[in-house]
């Protein structure tokens, strides 16, 4: 399944592709931010907003250990 920028995601979803993804938190708790997220590895709850955080593809890169160049 390919990952396209603008994408959104549900915690447990396996990250398709690597890169940077915007945080949008449901509740008051968290302005919007940034994380890197890993090819392969679930997105997680919130710690506080739970089952209700999304992550939405921003810049897609492929993990370093996983290029063909350094792997
Ligand atoms: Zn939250």
């Amino acid at each position: 399944m390919a990952v396209n920028v603008g994408d959104v995601f549900k915690p447990g979803e396996n990250c398709g592709a690597s890169g940077i993804y915007t945080v949008i938190h449901d509740v008051e708790h968290s302005k919007v931010h940034e994380v890197t997220c890993v090819y392969g590895k679930p997105f997680p709850p919130c710690n506080h907003c739970g089952k209700h955080v999304r992550f939405k593809a921003k810049y897609l890169a492929i993990h370093i250990e996983s290029h063909e160049y350094f792997k």
